[in-house]
């Protein structure tokens, strides 16, 4: 009787009758997902407030040589847009190679931005706790608490008319006083973060002042974060975007971004914070032209034999 062996790269030697149909299935690491704490925990990725705090570009602090929350995209763009890590700088920047690196085909390309946390749970909620603010105590005219359920009103219409299924049941003043940095954040799940986006957006502009140009900054910046959502949710079965879409996608994210440059510290309050994730909320955008990241999953099955 014949056998044949099958030497499995990192597994076992298998033996196997000649008759035999050989069918074995292989995983493949297609991305590793995480937040920020995440990936500096278990692979070994720079914390928030290193000197250069990326995983995927050199960027270092605002008050660094390539400050992350550079968002231009005009006259060549940030200039740590030109300096995105191919493998080999990954692997030359990182002082403590995770043992992952080490499988053929997986690298710091590997690693994902988890969509979820950098925009739903991080630059979403500084926006909308920001917006809420302005609302409540700068523009309506009656008092914080009246205009807090005021607000609160619309959005339950909004909500009704739209067939919502995640939902804030209340808004209170102390959901979006205070945050990191002395910054409006809005708390929240990220869900009914997402879903409260369209309609903070909706009650914007139907109240904002024609002309402000702050007014129609805050108004591009909402809009621009539910079409992010919107273009991801209308295209989830897809590995990768249209390349208009992502494209699309891109701009966006990027319009999204600059709107809070210029919005940040708005008129005299600590208004719009931009974080580390905003800058990773920019690599998502980047990446939307190639892997969405809501679209990775943990593994691909590949089938030999
Ligand atoms: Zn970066």
């Amino acid at each position: 009787m014949v056998f044949r062996t099958l030497s499995v790269r990192g597994g076992m030697n298998l033996q196997l009758k000649s008759s035999t149909q050989l069918v074995v299935f292989v995983g493949v690491l297609f991305m590793c997902q995480g937040d920020l704490d995440f990936q500096s925990v278990f692979y070994s990725r720079p914390r928030h407030n290193a000197g250069q705090p990326c995983s995927g570009c050199p960027a270092t602090q605002p008050d660094g040589a390539l400050p992350y929350d550079n968002f231009q995209t005009v006259a060549g763009g940030a200039p740590w847009m030109a300096m995105l890590y191919s493998v080999a700088n990954f692997m030359a920047a990182d002082p403590f190679p995770h043992p992952f690196w080490q499988i053929p085909g997986v690298s710091g390309y590997s690693l994902n931005l988890d969509y979820m946390h950098v925009k739903h749970l991080g630059v979403d909620k500084y926006v909308l706790g920001s917006v809420l603010f302005l609302l409540a105590y700068r523009l309506l005219p009656k008092s914080p608490q009246e205009n807090i359920n005021d607000i609160y009103e619309f959005v339950e219409a909004f909500y009704k008319s739209g067939d919502v299924k995640t939902r804030y049941k209340i808004l209170k003043l102390t959901m979006f006083n205070t945050g990191p940095g002395g910054y409006p954040c809005l708390k929240g799940r990220a869900m009914e973060v997402r879903e409260l986006m369209p309609a903070i957006s909706a009650l914007w502009r139907q109240g904002m002042t024609a002309g402000d140009v702050y007014h129609i900054a805050i108004c591009e910046a909402l809009t621009a974060s539910c079409r992010m959502d919107s273009i991801l949710s209308s295209h989830r079965e897809l590995a990768k975007l249209p390349p208009l879409i992502g494209i699309e996608f891109t701009c966006e994210t990027f319009k999204y971004l600059q709107q809070q440059l210029l919005l940040h510290n708005y008129n005299g309050d600590r208004l719009f914070s931009i974080t580390l994730k905003a800058h990773c909320l920019a690599h998502c955008g980047i990446r939307g032209q190639t892997i969405p990241p809501p679209f990775c999953r943990g593994a691909i099955w590949g089938r030999i034999g």
